[in-house]
This record gives C-alpha cells, structure tokens and sequence, in this order.
C-alpha cells in the first residue's frame, strides 16, 4: 500500500497512486477487486463486511479520497444523496437546528423539506449567501449549517472562511457539498469546514457511467458518521468501488482540462451577440469573481448562460449535434440542460424567478472536447433558429 503520511506528492501521483492495494500475489499494477461479502473472523485485523464500509477497496478508494481532501479519513456511499443524508442525520436529532444556503442542489433540499419534520428535525434556509444573512437564522439549537459552493446553476460563491469561523464561535459543525468544484479546484478544509460531501457521480466517477456518493472528514467525525452509516446501509458495491478507483487516476488531467475549456467557452460565450448573460466564477464579470479567486485553485467545469431572448431553448438544445442535451454533469463529455425545466421544474415561476433561473438559462457541464468544436456546435445551433 503506498501511504505518504506527509502529503509530499504531487496531485497527479495522489489520484494515480495512494491508497493502492499492492497486488502480492501475482504483482499486478493495479489494486486487486475483493467482491468478498464474507471475510474470515479470526486471525485478521478487523471484521470485514461491506455495509461496514471497511472492505479492502472501500479502504483503498476512501485513502484516495482522504488525501485528496486533506483530511485524516473518508467514506465511501452509494450514492451522493445516500452520502448527504447519512451526514446530516448523524449529526442532527429530534430538536436540533440546522441552517442550509438559500441554493442547494434539489435532492438536499428535498431531502430536507420533505423528511426532517418526521425526526423533530429544524432548519432554516438563508436568504442570501452573504454571511449576515447565515447570521441571522443561527438559533440557540442549531448544530450544523450546511452549504454548496459554487451553487447550482448560478455558480455563486459562499465565503467558506467567515462561515467556518462564525460557525465555530457558536461550536456549530460545517459541512459542505463540494461536488460542483472538486477537491482538485477546492479543498474546504484550508477554509475551516469540517466536513467534505461529494456526489462521486459526477467529477470523481467523471465518465457517467457510477452513481456513488463520499464524504471527508476527521476520524472523530467519520466515526460518528459510520455509526449511523453501518445501521442506514448505503455502502457502494465493490466492483462499482474498484472502477472509480480508476475512474479517480484521471481526476485532476479530466478536471483540469474541463477547467481549461470552460473558462474558454464563458469568454466565448460572453462576446457571442446571441448570448445575453453569462455565468463563470472565473469571469471577471461574475459577482463573486475576487471571492472565487480567493478560495478556489480554478474555477470548474460549469458555466451557465441565458440565450438572447426569442431564442427557444428546447430548440437550441435539440439542435445540437456534439453536446448533448441531458441531465447530470461532470463527464468528460458535455452535456446542456435548462434548469426551468429540468432540475428547478417543481418550482413555480416566481420561486425560480426569485432565485435568478429565468426560462432561458442552460447549464452547460462542459467536457474534455476540442473548444473549438464545442463553439462550432452552438453556432449551427443558434444559426438553425435565427
Ligand atoms: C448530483 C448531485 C448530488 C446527488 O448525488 P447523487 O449521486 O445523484 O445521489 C448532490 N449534490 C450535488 C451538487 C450534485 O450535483
């Protein structure tokens, strides 16, 4: 197993190598698969199962994942939702508060909205993502807030410092879902925040093809986390552990390439007379742009923009013949969708209004293609309308 204690390597040899199962028997390059659901008892270290989140390639994928966070451990879920609600209900009881950003991504807030009155659980959602406005909801019970950064679809910026330290003058716990930037752009740990949730589907997994969920925090609070977890049961089937563990070699070449053309495309897309507004933390335009280059290392794959209007965006997504019009993002392919009708649908014109998504706002997940052809696609897309 290669270890580095210190974190002496560089970002490129973590993803390809740490936490790796040395194969010693046939010295294969790669970490063997253990599909074992029973594990002898006695003789052996621990008592293995794979709900107990401790198999030798959650072990292995979960030491990737630690280092790549800088924190002392991680776990591996099933899903990025199993990952998120397995979190917040390890930490929250019947009495508790928590505070939640006004933006979050339409699973959390569901999963807030329609589940935590049963457990007693309360929670207030901020008006804004400045730190009065956190500020303002703190309550004498509140135990966690919880925040996303950059948001979706807007890509706003929370300031991870000013929560982290006003939550921990009230010794209240943060947790963050930092699967919009990735550990590659953003590690939140420097800022202060306890604890890193991922949705592994997206830039971890990166090829669309694994659903799968992770969170990053001390021992202290990954314990507390499993305690829960080892009950809940939303641990991540081997074979789908193992392929992330390859999926993960490539994550900073993938992550850094997507952040590359993004950044290309929102100052293409800026100067394009079609396009009315444009959404990129890493454009100077961008509201939160000194922010964003204050606790971010680049600034994601994501750029999102409002076609001029007149400009039907069902049509222009159809029209497109490389990017694809579809939900979920992050893979090394682009994908577009508008969140007026996709992930923000539930919400009346008004709520979504309220918070930024006009009708012709896409969401663009941009891959590892060509610039080049990726502004040739939305050309002859917007040419076909016009
Ligand atoms: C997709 C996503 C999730 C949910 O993850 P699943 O793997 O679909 O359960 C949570 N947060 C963010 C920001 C996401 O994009």
């Amino acid at each position: 197993m290669i270890m580095d204690k210190k974190n002496n390597f560089g970002i490129n040899t973590i993803c390809t190598h740490i936490g790796e199962i040395e194969d010693q028997q046939f010295k294969g390059a790669i970490s063997p698969l253990y599909m074992a659901t029973s594990y002898q008892f006695d003789q052996v270290d621990k008592k293995r199962y794979p709900r107990y989140f401790n198999t030798p390639n959650q072990e292995a994928l979960s030491r990737k994942i630690a280092a790549l966070e800088k924190t002392e451990a991680a776990m591996i879920f099933g899903s990025g939702m199993a990952a998120i609600s397995t979190t917040l209900l390890a930490f929250l009881k019947k009495g508790d508060h928590i505070v939640l950003q006004e933006t979050l991504y339409g699973g959390t807030y569901n999963f807030v909205v329609e589940e935590f009155d049963r457990f007693g659980i309360e929670y207030s959602f901020t008006e804004s993502l400045r730190l009065k406005d956190f500020e303002k909801v703190i309550q004498k019970n509140t135990k966690v807030i919880f925040i996303e950064t950059p948001s979706n679809p807007l890509l706003k910026i929370v300031d991870m410092k000013k929560i982290a330290s006003l939550a921990k003058k009230h010794q209240i716990i943060t947790m963050i879902d930092n699967t919009f930037a990735s550990p590659i752009n953003q590690t939140p740990v420097d800022f202060g925040i306890d604890i890193m949730i991922h949705s592994a589907t997206k830039y971890m997994g990166g090829h669309s093809d694994i659903l799968a969920g992770a969170v990053a925090a001390s021992k202290a609070h990954i314990r507390t986390i499993w305690n829960l977890a080892k009950n809940t049961g939303g641990s991540l089937s081997d074979f789908t552990v193992w392929m992330l563990e390859r999926s993960m070699k490539t994550f900073n070449l993938r992550v850094k390439r997507q952040n590359k053309n993004a950044l290309k495309m929102a100052r293409y897309l800026e100067k394009n007379n079609h396009i009315s507004k444009v959404y990129y933390p890493g454009l100077p335009s961008h509201e939160n742009h000194t922010l964003a280059k204050e606790q971010m290392e680049n600034f994601g794959g994501i750029v999102s923009f409002e076609l001029q209007e007149g400009i039907d965006t069902m049509k222009f997504q159809r029209n497109l013949q490389l990017i694809k019009p579809s939900m979920s993002l992050a893979g090394v392919e682009s994908t577009m969708l508008n969140p007026a009708q996709t992930s923000h649908a539930l919400l009346s014109p008004e709520e979504r209004l309220k918070q930024g998504i006009r009708d012709g706002l896409i969401r663009f997940s941009v891959g590892i293609e060509e610039v080049k052809d990726l502004k040739k696609d939305i050309e002859q897309a917007i040419d076909k309308i016009l």
